[in-house]
């Protein structure tokens, strides 16, 4: 008894599309709905015949993990080594010495925010930073 439209899977056109209910009389008394497809115009004589779509299964939730905030990582105890020297973004080239993320010159022993301890030598004594030439 809704007007409002009714999703159906329609069997005619085949596609989920909406249908309209029309009301059916005998003579002056309302005996049923019609319900007339939308998309193609098929009708199913009784709501007992339509293809109403909350017959259809359900499209699935889909979530992600994507989307969930990454832990942030936490400086431990090996600060002691924070110079460019360690730092994972240090470019050393036969001319210069750089920070690959500034693109900057810069030295061994420079300290800088960006550090990221190279990840090569975890906790064994890593070879002494390279010297200026
Ligand atoms: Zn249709």
């Amino acid at each position: 008894m809704t007007k409002q439209p009714i999703e159906i899977q329609c069997a005619a056109c085949g596609k989920l599309t909406l249908a309209r209910a029309e009301p059916l009389y005998d003579g002056f008394k309302k005996t049923g709905e019609a319900f007339i497809c939308t998309g193609c115009g098929a009708r199913y004589a009784s709501a007992a015949e339509t293809p109403f779509a909350s017959a259809a299964p359900a499209r699935p939730h889909i979530f992600s993990d994507a989307d969930k905030p990454r832990p942030l990582s936490i400086f431990s105890d090996d600060e002691r080594q924070r110079s460019c020297g360690w730092c994972r973004h240090f470019v050393v080239n036969p001319f210069s010495q750089r920070c690959g993320l500034s693109n900057k010159a810069t030295e061994a022993t420079d300290l800088c925010a960006r550090f990221e301890k190279k990840t090569s030598a975890p906790d064994a004594d890593p070879p002494p930073p390279p010297r200026n030439v």
